[in-house]
């Protein structure tokens, strides 16, 4: 150890949805854990809303359903798609099997749910304003890291294991020396808000004309998330053209949202740029580091996946870091170790992948031919009477949660005091 540093279990670089539910779940197993976050605040840029329905069962198989309940959220019943004006395919949520439909409910109040359980745990330690710089490594393992304060201080943290848990433009993976192999989707999109008009359903709604489409997303409490796609880089040719041709645009592609454009869709002021990507990351550990969430592999925003994985991840990682640590057989967390773990995650975010890559292209086609083809295409899914089954795989994917993990979690949930957890686990 070296002199003046801090010790911990655990310390998880990035306090997202990924690493937050990370550090409660091991706190919450007696492990101490520092969750290093670099914003000061939970509230930040426009972000995943949308919980996919496995991962609101995970959530309330893990006693968050009362923390869920009492902020309240947005139960979203099905998606509709829209091509050249004529609606060709429905998907209703309420008939999937697993019995429950993805929800909405802002991130920092989500993130908010699994801070505030943290703290009935003595060994959980989230902190605002800690900013990750490098990482310690001694012998060709990971050590520690440095962090910075606000003030411009720094410090070095030792631990067991390191979590890059830091999003989609990840520094600890970069410290780490782990690549990202980065794919530019054909498009890049321009989000904003509106009110959610009163005679909106709870529908989402995929609104395309030839190679141009809005996603329309209700969102809690009653507004309406709306996702605009522009060609790769075309955001200066869009600013140039100005936002009255922006705002005609959108009106276009959907006139029954006109009213509410005209009335809040003001300046550019109102709209945030999002970069579409996806990042495949070779290798995801090495001895004494791990990475989770978007640093491992960032989705695109089709069906709303990305805050999925990140907690699935979490809820996956938390057993395994938990008994490697218990049984102390290495200074560090071996990657050798967290291979099984690594092999599991990545064939769930290999399969959103796959799935994700068909619809962006199929979203990307804009020649007379292609779009005819694609209308008919999906009017033919949706009639198929396997349509159900196949968009329940797609959506409703099992993850590899071991249920006895979960049971264990469970035991020990959130309101489950550190002196009641040893009475109720092994
Ligand atoms: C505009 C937008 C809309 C989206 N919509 C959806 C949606 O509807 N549904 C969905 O499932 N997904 C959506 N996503 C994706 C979703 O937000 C991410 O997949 C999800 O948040 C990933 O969680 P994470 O914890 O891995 O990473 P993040 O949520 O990115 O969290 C990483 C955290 O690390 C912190 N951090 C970064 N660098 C450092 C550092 N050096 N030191 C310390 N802390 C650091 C960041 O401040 C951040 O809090 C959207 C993303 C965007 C950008």
């Amino acid at each position: 150890m070296s002199g003046g540093a801090v010790t911990t279990d655990v310390l998880i670089v990035g306090g997202g949805p990924a690493g937050a539910l990370l550090g409660y779940l091991l706190a919450r197993r007696g492990l101490d854990v520092l969750v290093a976050e670099k914003q000061l605040t939970l509230e930040r840029e426009f972000r995943g809303e949308t919980i996919a329905a496995p991962s609101v069962v995970t959530l309330r198989k893990l006693g968050f359903g009362p923390a869920l309940d009492q902020h309240g959220f947005l139960r979203t019943e099905g998606v509709t798609m829209r091509m050249e004006g004529r609606r060709v395919m429905h998907v209703d949520y309420r008939r999937f099997p697993i019995g429950t439909v993805p929800i909405d409910i802002p991130q920092p109040a989500l993130i908010g749910i699994f801070t505030a359980a943290g703290q009935a745990y003595p060994g959980f330690d989230y902190q605002f304003g800690i900013t990750f710089t490098k990482l310690v490594q001694q012998d060709g393992a990971v050590r520690g890291a440095w962090l910075r304060r606000r003030d411009g201080s720094t410090f070095e943290v030792r631990a067991r294991i390191v979590v890059g848990a830091d999003g989609r433009f990840s520094k600890v993976r970069h410290a780490a020396g782990l690549t990202a192999d980065v794919q530019e989707m054909a498009r890049d999109f321009l989000s904003f808000r509106l009110p959610r008009p009163p005679e909106w359903g709870l529908q989402a709604e995929l609104v395309i004309d030839r190679d141009r489409h809005l996603v329309v997303l209700p969102t809690f409490p009653d507004s309406l998330r709306i996702g605009n796609n522009l060609p790769k880089r075309g955001l200066g040719a869009l600013r140039k053209a100005g936002f009255d041709a922006f705002r005609a645009d959108v009106m276009a592609l959907d006139p029954r949202l006109a009213p509410v454009v005209r009335e809040h869709l003001r300046s550019w002021d109102d709209t945030s740029f999002l970069e579409i990507f996806t990042a495949e990351v070779p290798q995801w550990s090495r001895d004494g580091l791990i990475l989770i969430g978007d640093a491992s592999h960032t989705c695109t925003p089709i069906l709303g996946q990305g805050v999925n994985v990140a907690i699935q991840d979490a809820v996956c990682l938390a057993p395994v870091l938990a008994a490697s640590l218990r049984a102390d057989r290495h200074p560090v967390v071996t990657a050798a170790e967290l291979t099984d773990f690594v092999t599991e995650r990545r064939r769930h975010k290999a399969f959103v992948t796959r799935f994700q890559r068909i619809q962006e292209s199929a979203l990307a086609t804009g020649s007379a031919s292609g779009v005819l083809l694609r209308r008919a295409r999906y009017r033919l899914l949706d009639a198929l009477p396997v349509k159900y089954r196949l968009f329940d795989k797609v959506l409703n994917a099992p993850h590899s949660i071991d249920p006895v993990d979960l049971a264990d979690d469970a035991r020990t949930g959130p309101g489950v005091t550190t002196a009641e957890r040893s009475t109720t686990t092994d």
